[in-house]
């Protein structure tokens, strides 16, 4: 473990021309992700609206601000304000109600649908069968443009065992790219975390979120 300088700098020399990096900052100070930004990353994920919205009224928007926590609809409004992306939307409801507030702020958002591709229903995400007809409802709203796909995986400790979820959401992604549902030239495949990256990128992620392995363990688990 280095310093977190160098922890993302030889990490985005380990992804260059793989896939894009999302520093997950749930618990990180505004000093922390200030070191990041020194040492090249431009895209941060939140979880929590209350705990984001501090960090991004100091740091600003010459960063990317991803919102990748699961979405409470009364929070909706101020998520719209302040994210840049919202990864996390998992209904047409909400899709709606962010097309809603987004059309008040004179924004049209950039979502990505996050797949629940491990099919628990105690978890958060569109069920993998559900994929294309949340897709096809976001293309009929007007301030908000689908722009990728999500998914973390069951929480299993062997990265291995989570290649099938992943392998599932890129068969998704590339469905709904070969059906003109994004909206977007590159769209985005977000998947992978600390312990698997590695096994997100070879299953066609370009887009890892990764907290832990630069910032080391957090305080408490909070996934
Ligand atoms: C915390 C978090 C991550 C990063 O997890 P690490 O294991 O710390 O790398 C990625 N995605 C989401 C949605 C998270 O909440």
């Amino acid at each position: 473990m280095g310093t977190i300088y160098t922890n993302v700098k030889s990490l985005l020399q380990e992804l260059e021309g793989k896939a894009k990096l999302l520093l997950a900052t749930k618990e990180r100070t505004v000093q922390e992700i200030q070191q990041a930004i020194e040492a090249g990353a431009r895209i941060f994920g939140e979880n929590y609206l209350q705990e984001a919205e501090e960090k991004i009224k100091q740091i600003g928007h010459s960063v990317e601000w991803h919102f990748i926590g699961s979405i409470q609809k009364r929070k909706i409004k101020k998520i719209v304000e302040l994210f840049d992306v919202i990864e996390s939307v998992d209904s047409i409801e909400v899709a709606k109600i962010i097309d809603k507030f987004s059309k008040e702020y004179g924004k049209i958002m950039p979502v990505l649908i996050e797949v629940n591709s491990g099919k628990e229903p105690q978890k958060s995400g569109v069920m993998p069968d559900d994929v294309l007809n949340v897709s096809k409802a976001i293309k009929e709203l007007k301030n908000i443009r689908l722009v990728g796909l999500m998914t973390m995986g069951p929480n299993l400790p062997n990265p291995e065992d989570l290649r099938p979820y992943f392998r599932l959401t890129y068969e998704l992604f590339e469905e709904l790219k070969s059906l003109g549902l994004f909206d977007v030239d590159e769209p985005i495949l977000s998947m992978g975390m600390s312990s698997s990256y590695k096994v997100a990128i070879e299953e066609g992620a370009n887009l890892v979120r990764i907290g832990t392995l630069v910032f080391g363990e957090r305080k408490k688990k909070v996934i």
